[in-house]
């Protein structure tokens, strides 16, 4: 199956009054319908430029993104970005906040405020739909996140570091639940991440960047034996810890 979007030979540079950062040099590589790609690579070495340029926010000065849809269209697919923090509104009830992307896009339609009931009871947040965000754990809120990701009915969602404000045992939960919940879901996903067991835990293929500007240092598949079980279960396969050490040797000696 071909991919459904494929990235050329993608540059960027930043221009500014001191000049020029160069941020992105010669990016290429696909993304497969239903693939989830995990983005690894140097703190400030491009990857959130990256994933700009894919969501359409900034436009590649070198390079194009070619579509290839299965029905055959040209159409780019619908994204769907989720940030670094869950970026609730305090003031707004959960359900009110499910709903703003609706909201704001004019799209409260009664089949789409359905999709978003079911998923509030799907994900166990239908008895706090009236409560404010603060309110919920943090598992909980990015939960609520995902909802009013999802409520917009994306085909492709783009996870900019989605679980990092979260500490370490919440992650591990966290960040295995949203997954399965995508994969259940069948969206097709970008996450960037610099937890490289996370990288190999949830994705089926991780693309390495190397340092500013970023070029692709490496495309890893990851096939691990226990892949139908949670990614939790995955940090015990046993060819985790060989993609783990790959990773990290690409990463600590960076060219
Ligand atoms: P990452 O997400 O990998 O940490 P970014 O894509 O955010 O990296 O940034 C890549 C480089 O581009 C960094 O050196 C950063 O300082 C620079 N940069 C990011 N945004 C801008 C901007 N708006 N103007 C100028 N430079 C920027
Ligand atoms: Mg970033």
């Amino acid at each position: 199956m071909p991919d459904i979007l494929e990235l050329k030979n993608i540059g960027y540079s930043y221009h500014n009054l001191h000049g020029e950062t160069r941020a992105l040099e010669d990016i290429s590589f696909g993304v497969g319908e239903g693939e989830f790609v995990a983005i690894v690579g140097p703190s400030g070495c491009g990857k959130s430029t990256l994933l700009s340029i894919i969501a359409g926010l900034l436009a590649p000065e070198q390079g194009t993104i070619l579509v290839n849809n299965p029905d055959g269209s040209l159409r780019y697919p619908k994204i769907g970005y989720m940030l670094q923090r869950d970026h609730l509104f305090e003031w707004r009830s959960v359900y009110r906040n499910v709903i703003l992307g609706l909201e704001i896009q004019k799209q409260m339609t009664p089949s789409r405020l359905q999709a978003v009931n079911r998923l509030l009871e799907e994900y166990g947040l239908d008895k706090f739909r009236d409560k404010r965000p603060s309110e919920l754990s943090g598992g909980m809120k990015q939960r609520a996140a995902l909802i009013r990701t999802l409520a917009l009915e994306p085909q492709l969602l783009l996870l900019d570091e989605p679980f990092s404000a979260l500490d370490y045992q919440t992650r591990l939960t966290v960040s295995a639940d949203i997954c399965r919940l995508i994969r259940e879901a069948g969206k097709t996903m970008i996450i960037i991440t610099h937890d490289l067991a996370e990288a190999v835990s949830l994705a089926d293929k991780v693309v390495v960047l190397s340092s500013r500007p970023a070029r692709v240092k490496r495309i890893m598949p990851v096939r691990l034996t226990l892949k139908d079980d949670s990614p939790l279960a995955a940090r015990n396969a046993p060819e985790f810890q060989d993609y783990f050490n790959r990773l990290w040797e690409d990463l600590t000696h960076d060219r």
